[in-house]
């Protein structure tokens, strides 16, 4: 039976610090097995969390592949590099220093709490786990209760295969992550809106908690001219209404050179067509809005400027059609709160430089994507933008590279994760400095008399 009461966080809490301290975490060769066995926890049901992920987005099967069992090289890449991250790592120090040596030990933080979001449920749970794992910490989890179906499947795995001194799953909505939050922890990841991240902060300062916030946005994707058409096409159209535009770094909204927006907009159009057929409710390859509330909020954005294709929705089903807008204010609601759903305004511009100041007047976003072949564009928008990440000539791509740091900036976030540094974040960098006992000069002790000048 799971016992996860919310009654019984402070016990859970009290069980997970006293298995924490035996030891246990630390020893390299127990966190390689719990990362095994999250793995061998994933394989052995996928076709459950398939259905979960189904249930609670009518996610295509695909997609559950590609974006949230596809966690399972993020479990890899940690088994295969967590030997080399937990080495100490020798520093070197300067000559006045000659009989010293200084090196960085990475030890566990202790109790770390994950807070989960509802778009890629599964995935946003078990990535930061990996970190929690690999980095020897216990782990409190609170999934989010909007996909439910997700929420159940994770605690009823996590409980088969871990014991609850050491990863405990707590489901429940908004009354579950308050109490929660009331605890100290060791750590706070959090993934979810900046509303919520700026809660999450508040509370954790009450006990000098360090937060990792990884927050939303709006992502501008920029179209130059110098660009393959097709491709570019192609890219923007996957990146935006995958799991029905529900993409934390999904391209919110193009901004287009005006010379290329007749050609670009008329091969978005065909594009979607060819993705999702010409009743894009009937395909399989389409999800569906999480909830009412959020469909409703959808809807709304639907009165803002001239719809050129989709607009379509379905309230019974949550199906809001693949929509390209076209002529939007950047006063309108849809300009300025995150999207997040499969509406794509486009914005076009003459000069490069009204979109860099347009991106720079807003908060700064989670991604920032650039279709451009041309050098000197490419290194320009580098320059004088600021954002959580850029994917110059793709999108969401940056998200599956173990090997590049993940995270916000500013309003989108802060603090990184993903393979090392997943584990660093859930890590304290211990130094430790060490002298030989042989040899004891005077210099730094008084009387000091006739020491100086030093320098
Ligand atoms: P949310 O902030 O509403 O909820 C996230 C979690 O916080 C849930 O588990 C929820 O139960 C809990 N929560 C909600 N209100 C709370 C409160 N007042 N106090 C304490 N806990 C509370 O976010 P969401 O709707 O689940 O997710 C959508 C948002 O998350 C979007 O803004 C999206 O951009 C962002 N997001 C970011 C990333 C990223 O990696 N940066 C990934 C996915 C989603």
């Amino acid at each position: 039976m799971i016992n996860t009461e919310l009654s019984n966080i402070t016990e859970i809490l009290l069980n997970q610090r006293k298995f924490f301290q035996t030891g246990k975490t630390k020893d390299v060769d127990f966190r390689i097995e719990q990362l095994k066995t999250l793995k061998q926890a994933i394989l052995e049901h996928e076709q459950a969390i398939i259905q979960a992920l189904q249930a609670d987005l009518r996610k295509p099967e695909f997609e559950i592949y590609i974006t949230e069992l596809s966690i399972i090289k993020e479990v890899d890449y940690a088994i295969k590099h967590l030997k080399t991250w937990i080495k100490p790592k020798k520093v070197a120090v300067s000559w006045e220093f000659f009989s010293y040596s200084a090196r960085i030990h990475s030890e566990p933080l202790g109790v770390v709490l994950i807070i989960g979001p509802w778009n890629y449920p599964f995935n946003l749970i078990i990535s930061p786990l990996v970190g929690a794992i690999a980095a020897g910490n216990c782990t409190v989890i609170k999934p989010s209760e909007l996909a439910p179906h997700t929420s159940h499947i994770l605690a009823e795995i996590l409980a088969k295969y871990f014991d609850l001194d050491y990863i405990a799953v707590l489901e429940g909505g908004v009354e579950t992550s308050q109490k929660l939050l009331i605890e100290k922890f060791d750590h706070i990841f959090f993934t979810g809106g900046t509303a919520v991240g700026k809660v999450v902060m508040a509370a954790a300062a009450k006990h000098l908690t360090p937060v990792t916030l990884e927050l939303g946005g709006k992502s501008p994707c920029i179209v130059d001219t110098n660009i393959n058409l097709e491709h570019t096409i192609r890219r923007i159209t996957w990146g935006k209404f995958l799991n029905a535009g529900q993409t934390c770094i999904a391209p919110d909204y193009l901004l287009v050179d005006k010379k290329i927006k007749k050609d670009l907009v008329d091969g978005l159009q065909k594009c979607l067509k060819e993705f999702y057929g010409g009743q894009p409710d009937k395909s399989p390859d389409y999800a569906r809005i999480i909830n009412q509330k959020h469909f409703d909020r959808l809807v709304n954005f639907l009165k803002d400027g001239e719809i050129i294709i989709g607009g379509e929705t379905k309230s019974s089903e949550r199906y809001i059609a693949p929509t390209l807008i076209d002529n939007v204010s950047l006063v309108d609601p849809i300009m300025q709160e995150e999207i997040f759903g499969p509406l794509l305004p486009i914005i076009e511009y003459t000069n490069i430089a009204e979109a860099i100041a347009w991106i720079n007047s807003q908060p700064k976003p989670l991604a920032l994507y650039l279709f451009s072949q041309n050098k000197n564009l490419q290194k320009r928008v580098l320059q004088e933008t600021s954002s959580g990440g850029v994917c110059i000539n793709d999108t969401l791509m940056q998200f599956g590279i173990s090997s590049l740091p993940f995270g916000g900036v500013g309003d989108s976030g802060i603090g990184n994760y993903h393979g090392k540094t997943s584990f660093d974040i859930f890590s304290h960098d211990k130094s430790v400095l060490q002298n030989s006992l042989w040899l004891d000069l005077k210099w730094r002790y008084a009387p000091y008399k006739g020491k100086l000048p030093l320098i």
